[in-house]
């Protein structure tokens, strides 16, 4: 199947509220091309410097969505242009987005990046530590971020019932802070394994990369 068919087959099963983030990393930028021909706007990488080097290549009007661990001192790298960070887990990286933010005259989206799975090694805040920082005297101080929702990865395995539940979870903690956060808008789960069970619990955006361009 062709590139602009496979997000053909995507995008007629998602509902109007869901937005589709093309997870084109890895992939050149011929294949982006076929993306952005049949339509696609909004892509997602998972490294800075990849994806700064294909906003040079790319036409002007894409949404580059960073969706990988940031590392602080690479921000600037994408300050200039990056439209949505999903990744974020700490005040320091915020504090870093804010200051490059500001060097660029601009206000930069972010996404609190929740720990839901099991596994160790993915990233995230817990709600305590979420709480924390939404209160923080340092976060209420900045000018130059705006946390505009939550993202999350559920737990690598084949078990539907765990995975509902990790993102039921995600869902749960969502709704708790969008009543006091109105800028609150959007809740970023699910993957090409797993993205028909986000929506069913709730997610606004879906990050979906194989189901589109193929095997990485
Ligand atoms: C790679 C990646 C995706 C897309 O994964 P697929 O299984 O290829 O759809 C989504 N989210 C994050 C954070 C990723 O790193």
């Amino acid at each position: 199947m062709s590139i602009a068919k496979n997000l053909l087959s995507i995008k007629v099963t998602l509902p109007e509220h869901v937005t589709l983030v093309a997870v084109s990393k890895t992939k050149p930028v011929a294949e982006l091309m076929e993306a952005y021909e049949a339509g696609q706007r909004i892509f997602g990488e998972n490294k800075i410097q990849e994806m700064a080097e294909k906003w040079e290549q790319m036409p002007k009007d894409v949404d580059w969505h960073m969706i990988g661990h940031v590392q602080t001192n690479k921000v600037k790298f994408m300050a200039q242009f990056v439209t949505l960070i999903h990744g974020v887990d700490s005040l320091k990286l915020l504090q870093e987005i804010n200051k490059q933010a500001q060097k660029n005259s601009r206000i930069i989206d972010c996404l609190l990046q929740i720990h839901i799975a099991k596994e160790e090694t993915k990233f995230g805040l817990d709600e305590q530590e979420l709480a924390s920082l939404l209160s923080s005297d340092e976060f209420q101080e900045m000018k130059n971020i705006r946390i505009v929702g939550l993202m999350g990865m559920a737990t690598f395995t084949d078990n539907k019932e765990q995975i509902k539940k990790e993102f039921t979870h995600l869902k749960s903690i969502f709704d708790q802070f969008t009543i006091h956060n109105s800028q609150f808008t959007i809740l970023s789960m699910g993957m090409s394994g797993d993205y028909q069970l986000a929506i069913e619990c709730g997610s606004t955006m879906v990050r979906i990369g194989s189901s589109i361009f193929g095997g990485r």
